[in-house]
């Protein structure tokens, strides 16, 4: 990481694009002999003037040195056409291979870091950051490259042709890149200013499409409609203050490189005149002065993103860099399934302790229930256990090894996590249950929607199974989303099921149907539930009370009743809120 850190950014994106090394070669060897070729006509024009100069009158030699320039100007279309197509082939391939890159890195974030960050933050990375990099790619190593090394070749010859003539074709080229200079000092700055104020728009947007249910409700012409609208314009203002700002530099800059005669044809004739040159060397150096603007003019084109690419590096890089779930990637023999946690302590944000030296017993294949007032800790013992987050200090033990020594993937494999968040994808029915076990039949699908009480609604929607149902499930109740939820949970058959209040805000109606659904889920498997309603845990094998990070008693339902005052207040709410009920 810290060597990554040092690179700069050509480096980093060097070596990004290196399963592709050999196609950018290509494609760079390819554009300097398209730029190459561009230079022959101007020889030829050099060389007919010079055959006029000599006096010659057959038509043939004219007419060889124009096939050749007309060689040179399809080596030109050539070249660079197959440099184009080859560096557009590898910019993609390794802007493909990236995100690959990018979304296996997240698998490896712990969960809580992705959660806690504007799903607006990683689109803008993936989508837009990785996109902007198919310039560098595809443009600026094969063109910036070549339209570099060429006129550096022609100003080498102009050198040798005659000094002086070098020097005048020079000068407007150096007051240009003066301009440039002035003009570009806050560049990279402005160019960061602009990606934030981009990334503020992302987030605005990815907010206000996923409030857009509050937005309608609340027909909030303030709040989350005010935040996307004021980041629209301040992106636009943005981009126009910046642009009105470096408007004069651009033409000055503009108007400057391209007048390269005005101090060659004066100097030139200023030594012609005085017998310093001869008239082809003053001829030669008109021409080749005049061919050195289309390359340099192309070649700093690229300054633009060129000084963006070391920000739009940097903000792959922070992801790409980001702290990886300290775990270890090999397999392990697990003994049983008992979980344990040995004085474990957890805070968020490396500030405040949420979690305060907990130690705790799971037994396999039994019930433990988390309660305890809001805050309290519970759902984070939880996504502990499930690996989502690494313990600040302690540590967690599944059948005898440490979390950490214990692959995240074969941790997923041991662990449902159930939460109210029903998250569907928009795909099928039956797509979304077979997210639980890939490998499921179609038979084996149906086999669990039936035991968990899906069946007969799947049946009753307009494609049956091959229903689409986007993440917002429109077609789908809440209880018929938990229903699918937990028919996912069940194919994946794992033998700790976590439930995170799954049933917390489910309506009398379906309660029955998912109490049944949760049941044939969690039969024989070890089940840790964080209940809301008290009175659906009291057959618990073990309930933990839960109170400021810390356990404040555990035992059974009777045994906390006689000891744990926390728990009997808690149960006298609860039964005088069903009572009201
Ligand atoms: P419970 O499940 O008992 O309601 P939690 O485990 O969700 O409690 O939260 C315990 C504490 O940790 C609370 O103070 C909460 O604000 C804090 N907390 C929970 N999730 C996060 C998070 N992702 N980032 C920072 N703090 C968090």
């Amino acid at each position: 990481m810290e060597k990554q850190k040092k690179q700069s950014p050509l480096g980093i994106l060097w070596g990004w694009g290196k399963a592709h090394h050999g196609k950018f070669i290509l494609s760079i060897v390819l554009a300097i002999l398209g730029v190459a070729c561009q230079m022959i006509p101007y020889f030829c024009v050099i060389n007919i003037i010079s055959k006029l100069f000599a006096g010659e009158k057959s038509f043939l030699p004219y007419l060889a040195v124009c096939g050749i320039a007309l060689a040179g100007y399809l080596g030109k279309v050539l070249f660079s056409n197959l440099s184009t197509v080859i560096s557009h082939n590898a910019a993609y391939k390794t802007l493909r291979d990236l995100r690959e890159r990018v979304v296996n890195k997240l698998t490896k974030v712990p969960m809580g870091t992705i959660l806690d960050t504007p799903s607006g933050y990683y689109k803008s990375i993936i989508v837009d950051r990785i996109e902007s990099m198919e310039v560098p790619f595809a443009h600026l190593l094969p063109e910036m490259t070549a339209n570099i090394l060429v006129p550096l070749f022609i100003i080498v010859y102009l050198f040798v042709l005659d000094w002086r003539m070098a020097l005048f074709s020079l000068v407007t080229l150096f007051i240009g890149l003066i301009i440039m200079s002035f003009g570009m000092r806050n560049y990279a700055e402005k160019g960061a200013g602009a990606l934030a104020a981009s990334k503020k728009m992302s987030d605005a947007v990815v907010e206000y499409i996923g409030g857009i249910e509050v937005v309608k409700t609340f027909s909030q012409s303030a709040g989350s409609y005010k935040k996307y609208a004021d980041a629209v314009r301040g992106n636009a203002d943005y981009y126009i203050d910046w642009m009105a700002s470096s408007q004069k530099t651009m033409c000055s800059y503009n108007a400057v490189i391209p007048s390269v005669l005005l101090c060659v044809l004066p100097g030139g004739m200023a030594l012609w005149l005085t017998g310093n040159i001869t008239t082809m060397v003053f001829l030669a150096a008109v021409i080749f002065s005049l061919g050195l603007v289309g390359p340099i003019m192309e070649a700093f084109s690229f300054t633009g993103s060129l000084s963006m690419l070391g920000k739009n590096t940097e903000e792959i890089c922070s992801l790409l860099n980001a702290n990886e779930l300290n775990h270890s990637e090999n397999p392990v023999e697990l003994n049983d399934l008992s979980i344990q946690l040995n004085q474990v302590s957890f805070s968020y944000d490396n500030e405040q302790e949420v979690l305060h030296n907990i130690d705790l017993s799971i037994r396999p294949k039994t019930m433990t229930a988390l309660v305890g007032p809001s805050g309290s800790g519970k759902s984070t013992i939880a996504k502990l256990i499930a690996g989502f987050w690494d313990v600040t200090s302690g540590n967690i033990s599944l059948g005898g090894y440490k979390l950490t020594d214990i692959p995240l993937f074969q941790i997923a494999e041991q662990i449902s996590y159930v939460s109210q968040d029903n998250y569907l994808f928009n795909r099928s029915v039956m797509e979304n249950i077979r997210m639980g076990n890939p490998n499921a039949t179609d038979e084996e699908v149906k086999d669990v929607a039936i035991r968990s009480g899906c069946d007969s609604f799947i049946r009753g929607l307009d494609n049956g199974y091959e229903t689409i149902v986007g993440s917002s499930g429109s077609q789908l109740s809440g209880g018929e989303r938990q229903r699918i939820a937990i028919a996912r949970a069940m194919l994946k058959n794992a033998p700790i099921v976590i439930l995170d209040e799954a049933t917390a805000f489910i309506d009398p109606e379906n309660e029955a149907i998912i109490q049944k659904a949760i049941s044939a889920l969690t039969a024989g498997k070890t089940l840790i539930v964080i209940a809301h309603r008290l009175s659906t845990i009291i057959g618990a094998d073990n309930i933990v009370v839960v109170n400021n990070g810390n356990i404040e008693a555990q035992g059974t339902h009777d045994e906390l009743l006689k000891t744990c005052q926390l728990y009997q207040d808690m149960w006298r709410a609860h039964i005088g809120s069903r009572d009201e009920a």
